[in-house]
């Protein structure tokens, strides 16, 4: 049997067959086009779970289920996505409205939560039951797998690492409070950081770089430029800082890092480990978590989906 996936984004919707493998057999990509009214974007999820279908062949009746992993807080009980901003939803009864049109079970999770279960059920930690996966993007996204099971607290609400406080009073975080770690360690920040120290250090390469991304304050570091090379030692020291918070109130077997910045590997794993170490109740080297690269891409969302 086969499992539907939905990834849903604010930019884009993907759309995979799963085989009991956590294979994807076939997928699509289709614009979400976010500005239209609800009716409209769950008709395109309907739509390009039709496609997809007959992309690879199968009918509904080859499927047992269908998941849906959400940009937002996702009362997973009432398969409602409660909130999401980049979509502008407030309480939509996504898995109503999917089983109204294909009369399979419909689960719903937050995007980032199936991403963590993703690499729990077919990833780098896979065997292993109590894991937290980080994803380092525009911001923070965070997944918590504990017994091997999504954990996303009361109504959905949980697992927000990103929003841990970092520095009270400090910078300011797209959620409208200053400190988060969001503001510290999402790919935004690191940019955000490198601008600044840019402005600041005018011999730098940094100002000669027709744009600052994530990418080129790394690119800059390894042509021997200390502004860079300062400015990604404390982004990691950041980072470090919320994995230490993670590993005292949660002690998980596995930490996984993904989103851009990850493309970096050891790069930056190296001085996460030391630095949260360094921070962690527990200093002990046996009891830290390991510290890796996530491995699965943008299948995770996909596949995280359809084990729902
Ligand atoms: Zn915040």
């Amino acid at each position: 049997m086969y499992r539907i996936g939905v990834d849903l984004g604010g930019t884009n919707i993907a759309v995979g067959l799963v085989n009991d493998s956590y294979e994807i057999v076939a997928q699509i990509s289709v614009p979400t086009n976010a500005l239209q009214a609800v009716e409209g974007v769950v008709a395109g999820i309907g739509n390009a779970i039709e496609s997809v279908l007959e992309k690879g062949g199968l009918t509904g009746s080859d499927c047992i289920a269908i998941g849906v992993g959400a940009p937002g807080i996702c009362d997973t009980e009432l398969g409602i996505v409660s909130r999401s901003y980049s979509l502008s939803w407030n309480n939509v009864p996504l898995a109503a409205m999917l089983e109204e049109r294909f009369h399979l079970p419909v689960h719903i999770n937050n995007d980032a939560n199936c991403a963590a279960l993703a690499e729990v059920k077919a990833g780098i930690a896979k065997g292993y039951k109590n894991v937290v996966l980080v994803t380092l993007g525009t911001g923070i996204g965070s997944g918590i797998v504990i017994n091997g099971s999504i954990y996303s607290g009361y109504l959905g609400s949980g697992a927000e690492m990103g929003h841990m406080l970092l520095d009270y009073g400090g910078e300011q975080c797209s959620c409208g409070r200053k400190g988060c770690w969001d503001a510290y360690a999402s790919s935004t920040a690191l940019v955000v950081q490198a601008k600044k120290a840019a402005f600041s250090r005018p011999e730098s390469k940094l100002n000669t770089l027709s744009q600052i991304t994530g990418q080129s304050v790394f690119e800059a570091a390894d042509q021997g430029d200390v502004t860079a090379m300062a400015v990604i030692n404390k982004y990691c020291e950041y980072l470090a800082l919320g994995v230490s918070n993670i590993i005292n109130v949660l002690a998980p077997e596995m930490i996984l890092i993904g989103g851009g910045v990850s493309h970096q590997g050891e790069r930056i794993l190296e001085p996460v480990r030391k630095y949260a170490r360094e921070n962690c109740f527990d200093k002990r080297e046996e009891a830290m978590p390991f510290i890796k690269i996530a491995s699965m891409g943008t299948e995770a969302g996909i596949i995280g989906a359809a084990v729902l």
